[in-house]
């Protein structure tokens, strides 16, 4: 089985965070550090699948609707189990002085004080997000530490960093700019799986994200698109997916094919840490009204748009 490695990942506070934002002086939209966050993590996101066995779990709401509670997000990675810990955020504290011939600003990585692990991953992290044209600023201390709650309370090494400062002259156009976000996540991704061993998969296998509207179903597994046919024909196989029809037996959306083909990696990786685990029973998977989940459909609609972001 591929080697797994499990990256627990949150964009730091929610949408509605009060306060969070760009100074005005400098960014008339006052875009809020929420949104800068997210455009890193989703880079990084993005960047991982690229990687044999790089799974992303997104512990706050990834639409950044709902608040989700620091408790929350350090339970869900301890419970996962995750490899790692990751939270992209934006800095503030400059409160806008622009000292001449001075850079304002910069990353800063942080990990907890007392972590004996997490150094290496803040530094590596550090390094790749400077290669790849991060804010080198004047802080005077951009490796640090401190006791950031999602730092201090994770079972796993834990990373925290701040890309660049929201109210700083010289930091604001970059942040501001979606490609720095792009680069840092995509930095961020490489330099994790290069600490963990992970390798690119080939070309072939680098699907794109999505090439069908979302709306779209996949019918049978040849249709299916290639990360989720051993998921789907493991789950026909023990008769899990038994949907009349053969071939045309399943009826899903790309989002319903990649959370069947997550859980059962997990289901997998799981028996392998745990081989005396209990068996999966099937009372356990027998789901009140399951049976709309798999149902024969039409053919899918011919000149469907093809959606490439
Ligand atoms: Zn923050």
């Amino acid at each position: 089985m591929e080697k797994l490695f499990i990256v627990a990942a949150d964009a730091g506070h929610y949408m509605g965070t009060p306060g969070k934002r760009c100074m005005q002086k400098y960014d008339p939209n006052k875009t809020r550090e929420w949104v800068l966050n997210d455009r890193v993590a989703r880079a990084f996101q993005e960047r991982a699948a690229a990687y044999e066995g790089f799974i992303v779990v997104r512990v706050d709401d990834p639409t950044g609707r709902t608040e989700t509670t620091l408790q929350e997000r350090v339970a869900l990675a301890n419970a996962i189990e995750a490899d790692f810990y990751w939270s992209p955020h934006h800095n503030a504290g400059i409160n806008g002085t622009d000292r001449q011939n001075r850079h304002d600003g910069g990353i800063v990585a942080y990990c907890s004080k007392g972590s004996t692990r997490s150094p290496e991953w803040r530094d590596a992290i550090y390094d790749a997000s400077i290669a790849a044209g991060g804010i080198r600023g004047d802080r005077t201390e951009p490796k640090a530490r401190a006791d950031w709650y999602v730092c201090r309370n994770t079972n796993m090494p834990a990373v925290l960093m701040e890309y660049g400062f929201m109210d700083s002259a010289d930091d604001v156009p970059i942040i501001l700019d979606p490609d720095y976000s792009k680069r840092m996540g995509i930095a961020a991704a490489d330099a994790v799986a290069k600490k963990a061993g992970l390798k690119l998969k080939p070309a072939e296998k680098a699907e794109l994200p999505c090439l069908r509207s979302p709306e779209q179903r996949y019918v049978g597994i040849v249709d299916a698109p290639e990360f989720s046919r051993a998921a789907i024909g493991t789950l026909m196989a023990c008769g899990a997916l038994n949907g009349t029809g053969g071939e045309k037996g399943i009826d899903m959306t790309y989002d319903m094919l990649r959370i069947l083909t997550i859980m059962m990696r997990y289901v997998k990786h799981i028996h392998e840490l745990k081989p005396d685990a209990p068996e999966i029973h099937d009372d356990l998977v027998e789901i009140p009204g399951g049976d709309d989940i798999v149902r024969p459909v039409e053919p899918p609609a011919p000149n469907v748009p093809t959606v490439t972001e």
